[in-house]
């Protein structure tokens, strides 16, 4: 069973707090994992603001532990206070991710601008955001992003299209089940995407059959396929700090199982892209998540 941890630090807070927290149990733990990082501003209290309000704020507020999760500082950036900036506050702690053999690898440059108004910024938009955040990622580490990672599992055809020019070694933008090529207006990209597998602890947290964290880890277990790449993205503001006891029985518990944890990267490596199934990305809806997010769509060529 291969396991790749895909860690998404999407605030300020969770890259000063969290990642620190993850990257040290991740190595005393043995275990590999690849971060993707938000470049620019912290305006996700708009985001947690926006869910909220859509499905009931106080409501929504205690069920998931909202405030606990997030913090009050994360919940008000970029409303009633200002944002914050993320890779810029801290380039010593993803410097010292690198140094510790961590992979790292771009998340957006606003992750809200991107999650929010994707379709909404236009085709210059969408370069820019991708411009900024792989300035960023260059000027804090001194090279290039091998790898983009989108917010929210969000992208579009100028997003791809931009991406593709690129040349990286792969894209994780997806939910899916294995990598595969993506089918842009009939063209087939040339970089891999590697989707995520499995739901994030967010998407399952508060199901009423999942009561505790012995629940919501044995469904995890289930969901690992033992034969497969299982890519599951955690998060630094999740995993890291309020479920990081939870999410470290569940690596311990993969360990037992025999789990070999990877990074995309090596996973990346190893694919013989004219080989890989090319398929279109669609547009769905996952339970427990708000909005729509992409997806590995139906296989449209097998083999070039
Ligand atoms: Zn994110």
């Amino acid at each position: 069973m291969e396991v790749a941890l895909k860690i998404d630090v999407d605030t300020h807070q969770g890259l000063e707090l969290g990642v620190p927290r993850l990257a040290s149990m991740l190595e005393r733990e043995g275990v590999a994992a690849s971060f993707y990082i938000t470049m620019g501003p912290d305006n996700s209290g708009r985001a947690i603001l926006r869910v909220f309000r859509n499905r009931g704020f106080l409501s929504k507020m205690f069920r998931t532990k909202a405030v606990s999760m997030y913090g009050t500082r994360t919940i008000l950036s970029g409303t009633l206070l200002p944002s914050r900036p993320i890779a810029l506050a801290f380039p010593e702690i993803i410097r010292d991710l690198k140094q510790r053999g961590f992979e790292l690898g771009v998340h957006g440059y606003d992750h809200v601008r991107w999650q929010d108004h994707l379709d909404d910024i236009g085709d210059d938009g969408v370069r820019k955001e991708l411009g900024d955040a792989f300035e960023v990622y260059r000027a804090i580490l001194g090279e290039a992003s091998r790898s983009f990672a989108a917010p929210g599992w969000r992208t579009n055809n100028a997003a791809l299209v931009a991406l593709d020019a690129m040349a990286l070694d792969y894209r994780s933008d997806t939910r899916g089940v294995a990598p595969y090529r993506c089918v842009v207006e009939g063209r087939v990209l040339a970089t891999p995407e590697i989707p995520t597998t499995l739901p994030t602890l967010d998407e399952v947290m508060g199901r009423p059959d999942l009561p505790d964290d012995g629940a919501v880890r044995q469904f995890y277990l289930g969901l690992c396929k033992p034969d497969a790449l299982n890519v599951h993205t955690i998060h630094a503001e999740t995993e890291g700090m309020g479920q990081l006891d939870s999410f470290t029985a569940l690596v311990r518990a993969l360990k037992e199982r025999g789990a070999k944890f990877v990074q995309l990267r090596e996973v990346a490596a190893r694919l013989n892209r004219a080989e890989l199934p090319v398929c279109e990305v669609v547009r769905t809806t996952l339970p427990g998540r708000a909005g729509w997010i992409s997806a590995q769509g139906p296989v449209r060529i097998a083999f070039e």
